[in-house]
């Protein structure tokens, strides 16, 4: 049988560096090796390879892309070219992967990107099996049946986010609770009234801002399954996908009320031709024709939440009226919204920071993303536990200031916010 191709990419570690990839959530290597890292794309589907004991380790999804100094600390800062990324079900180990990685290697038809610039070669210290690892850069392929993956949409009630834990984002959650949530809340009247309950929603706006906490808090406060349609369904034999597709929505007809959280809606919602792959070409209309079908069923309380870093790849028919009820731009957070980040991310640690304090490092954090302060929080949290023996265990505002330094540029590029707004504007969309 034919297997489609997806992207995948490898990475390496160590005994001694494994646990870190795990716990972080990351995979890293040297800078100089950046512009490997930069071939990854939010999406791709990745494998850590530990090469002290050949073990492949599986499987993940890269969270966005590559960038420097993610976690600058991560590795004693050996390996400051780093991509996120987050586990798809389970961790799987498969021993002796090499052997198994050289036979699967050896079947496919590999098709290469090339390096956008010059690399260093890299010294191989593993397995022989790693350098050829190496040369295949991005592996347009799927190694599913090795590892029995079955990657599932992430289906389940998120009870730890809550609308209160989500700081800001006033207007959406305003707009939320008025048009959405209030029909859901009285749905007798509502249905008299011949509103239709739900909706669909399109968030956009850098990464890092709360689009998907967002999400799962609304899903959370009426108590509905959150279903994560993100591109990792798209993984298996052709026809799996679709079928997959097919399933998610048709166990969306027995649950009484359900939040669909299409993630990188630009994969689905970009132009055709756009289409990277022709995988994504088959799947898209049997998603489309799916998501219509749930919106023509004026009764079932379904909201769609679509979110994307990337809107211009959007297709614009998509962003016509009578598509999404509402467009919301979701930008890196104000001032007060730093600080209330700030407090949302220590209320359950040890700290002796007053609102001065707080509403210093706030003003401090321009252009920093409510990841990137959970990021400062979590490596003061660090600093402070490292320092254990010598110090009261409690975050403290020089410990914020120790991570903040270590972290000097925000992840999300001025550039980058820029080219979002300038999109929004020429669209008439508020920013
Ligand atoms: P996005 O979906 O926009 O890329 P996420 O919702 O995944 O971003 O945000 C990543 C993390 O950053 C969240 O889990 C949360 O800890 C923190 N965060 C981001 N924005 C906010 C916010 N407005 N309020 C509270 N925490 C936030």
């Amino acid at each position: 049988m034919k297997k489609i191709g997806i992207p995948c990419f490898f990475m390496l570690c160590t005994d001694g560096t494994e646990k870190e990839c795990l716990e972080k959530g990351l995979f890293g290597d040297r800078e100089s090796w950046f512009p490997y890292l930069k071939t990854i794309r939010k999406g791709d589907i990745g494998f850590l390879l530990n090469i002290t004991r050949d073990q492949l380790l599986g499987i993940f999804i890269a969270e966005g892309e590559a960038r420097l100094n993610i976690n600058p600390n991560a590795w004693d800062g050996a390996f400051t070219a780093q991509v996120k990324v987050k586990l798809i079900d389970q961790l799987q180990r498969v021993d002796k992967s090499s052997e198994k990685l050289e036979k699967i290697i050896a079947l496919r038809k590999i098709q290469r990107e090339p390096f956008p610039y010059n690399v260093p070669s890299k010294k191989t210290y593993g397995p022989d099996i790693t350098s050829k690892i190496l040369s295949l850069f991005r592996i347009t392929d799927t190694v599913a049946d090795h590892f029995e993956i079955t990657p599932q949409e992430q289906v389940g009630l998120y009870p730890e986010y809550k609308l209160e834990g989500v700081a800001g984002l006033d207007g959406i959650k305003r707009f939320v609770f008025q048009r959405i949530l209030a029909p859901f809340e009285d749905e007798e009247t509502a249905y008299k009234l011949g509103l239709r309950i739900g909706g669909g929603l399109l968030l956009f706006g850098p990464p890092g801002t709360g689009k998907t906490l967002v999400s799962m808090a609304i899903a959370n406060h009426i108590q509905a399954k959150f279903i994560d349609i993100s591109p990792s369904v798209i993984i298996g034999y052709p026809g799996e996908a679709e079928k997959r597709i097919e399933n998610i929505f048709a166990s969306l007809d027995k649950e009484p009320r359900a939040v669909v959280f299409l993630d990188e809606a630009e994969w689905a919602l970009c132009k055709r031709e756009d289409q990277t792959s022709s995988v994504m070409q088959r799947i898209t209309p049997v998603l489309l024709a799916q998501l219509s079908r749930i919106f023509k069923q004026k009764t079932k309380p379904i909201i769609l939440i679509a979110a994307t870093n990337k809107p211009a790849m959007i297709d614009t028919a998509f962003l016509r009226p009578g598509r999404f009820d509402r467009i919301f731009y979701i930008g890196l957070p104000d001032e007060n919204t730093r600080a209330q980040i700030i407090k949302i991310c220590l209320q359950n640690r040890e700290n002796e920071l007053s609102e001065d304090e707080i509403s210093e490092i706030a003003g401090k954090l321009e252009g920093y993303s409510g990841a990137d302060i959970e990021n400062i929080i979590e490596e003061a949290a660090f600093i402070s536990f490292e320092r254990r023996r010598a110090e009261p265990t409690k975050i403290t505002k020089e410990h914020i200031i120790k991570a903040f330094e270590k972290m000097p540029n925000p992840s999300v590029t001025e550039k980058e916010v820029k080219q979002i707004e300038k999109w929004a504007k020429e669209r008439g969309i508020e920013i």
